[in-house]
């Protein structure tokens, strides 16, 4: 038995089987079959371990878990299922052959900046010809499913437009705090335009923001997918380069990137010197949503006349642990009116990518997060992660309605907040 796989098999006991989880559980919802639940979850890997199972029994129950953490919320013995969901994934990815394409993807075009860059200024040319309005009426389909998300990307900015950004943002007053901005790959990439209301925000709140140039991935990806290694390479990248000076906090506008940063320490040994920066680096981790209302540097002067809601993040919940400050900031946008979701905590699906390598089942989860956002007849969902940004825009598009999907950011920039400092 691998390491990975007896650490897991060790903390399958803490669970008593009592089952509270299942009605948190997405996938229970939606297969309706215990193997999808959390506990049919760790019985197969406590199964694998005691070898009644074999690794490839587990394979399709695992690959299908959200990973939204929605279960360990409701968990009377605090199981610690994300940790025995690495470690199964671990045993997962070790058991196949890794091929070129998924090396590539995630040794070099996902922690790469230049290749991020390349992604954006793709999406750009791809917009720019046309091709998008017309992807998902073409005779032949895209890989992963791509065509379903051509006609929503948000308008990407030029290659100039990208270039003109700087690394580091001082005021004309003195800065009451100094913020290193992670970026994120499809933050970046993708909601580049984001990215530039995060640092207009943090500016006007009283910040000096730096974007250190050594930074790269999160790793979340990685270490979703059972690539231990490389997500430990790319955290110790991302320490190092959030030493070089010494910041007030790390922001961040992506909830599964504060959640995977907050938990660098996890991926080294305790006593260690990587397990004590780790600890100093993820304890400044914030998100924006958390600086923003700690700051209180904003004024909201403009009224946004909207009905909006809010779509969590299920790693700004669970993991972060970040619930109220994104809610609080859309109550002071005056004008605008927050319709609550009824199951807020639900995942959209989105799920890194799960909906793009679990497209059908991403999208009956989907499904059952837009019944909730319909009821609440918003003209605008708001959230706060890239991933659960497009699902939305891929939901709403779905299901007809006129409504947008937008950034908390951005909405935020809709009222032209002015400085308090
Ligand atoms: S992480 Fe989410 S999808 Fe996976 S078992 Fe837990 S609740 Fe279900
Ligand atoms: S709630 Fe916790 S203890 Fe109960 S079945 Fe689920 S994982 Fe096991």
């Amino acid at each position: 038995m691998t390491d990975g796989l007896k650490h897991a098999y060790d903390l399958t006991f803490d669970c008593v089987q009592c089952g509270y989880c299942l009605p948190a559980c997405p996938t229970y919802e939606t297969m309706e079959s215990e193997t999808h639940s959390p506990r049919g979850r760790i019985n197969l890997v406590k199964m694998v371990a005691e070898g009644k199972a074999s690794v490839e029994d587990m394979e399709e129950p695992i690959e299908k878990c959200l990973g939204c953490m929605a279960c360990t919320s409701v968990c009377p013995t605090n199981v610690q299922y994300g940790s025995i969901l690495e470690n199964a994934k671990e045993v997962l990815d070790e058991s196949k052959q890794t091929g070129a394409v998924e090396s590539f993807l995630f040794d070099d075009f996902i922690p790469s900046r230049r290749w991020m860059d390349r992604l954006g200024v793709a999406t750009w040319l791809f917009q720019k010809s046309g091709a998008d309005r017309i992807a998902d009426r073409l005779p032949w389909k895209m890989p992963l499913h791509l065509e379903a998300f051509a006609g929503i990307l948000p308008e990407m900015p030029s290659p100039a437009k990208r270039n003109e950004r700087a690394t580091r943002y001082m005021r004309k007053r003195p800065a009451v705090k100094k913020v290193g901005f992670f970026t994120g790959c499809i933050m970046d990439s993708v909601f580049f335009g984001s990215n530039e209301s995060t640092i207009e925000l943090l500016l006007r709140s009283g910040a000096e923001v730096v974007l250190p140039e050594n930074q790269t991935c999160c790793g979340a990806l990685h270490a979703h997918s059972g690539k231990k290694e490389k997500a430990i390479e790319l955290a110790k990248q991302n320490i190092a380069a959030y030493e070089e000076e010494q910041f007030d906090y790390i922001v961040e506008n992506a909830g599964g990137c504060g959640a995977q940063m907050i938990d660098y320490p996890s991926l080294f040994e305790e006593g260690t010197e990587w397990h004590e920066r780790a600890v100093a680096f993820s304890s400044r981790v914030k998100d924006i949503s958390e600086v923003l209302v700690e700051m209180d540097g904003l004024a909201f002067s403009k009224e946004v006349d909207q009905t909006v809601t809010y779509q969590p993040s299920c790693h700004m919940t669970y993991v972060q642990k970040v619930v109220e400050p994104p809610l609080e900031l859309l109550r002071k946008v005056p004008g605008l009116q927050l319709e609550e979701l009824e199951r807020p905590g639900f995942c959209c699906g989105s799920a890194g990518v799960y909906n793009l390598v679990q497209h059908e089942d991403s999208m009956d989860v989907l499904d059952v997060k837009m019944e909730d956002v319909c009821r609440t007849g918003a003209d605008q969902v708001v959230t706060s992660n890239p991933g659960c940004l497009l699902q939305m825009k891929l939901g709403i598009k779905r299901e007809g309605m006129e409504s947008e999907a937008v950034h908390l950011v951005d909405l935020l920039m809709e009222a032209d907040p002015e400085s308090r400092y």
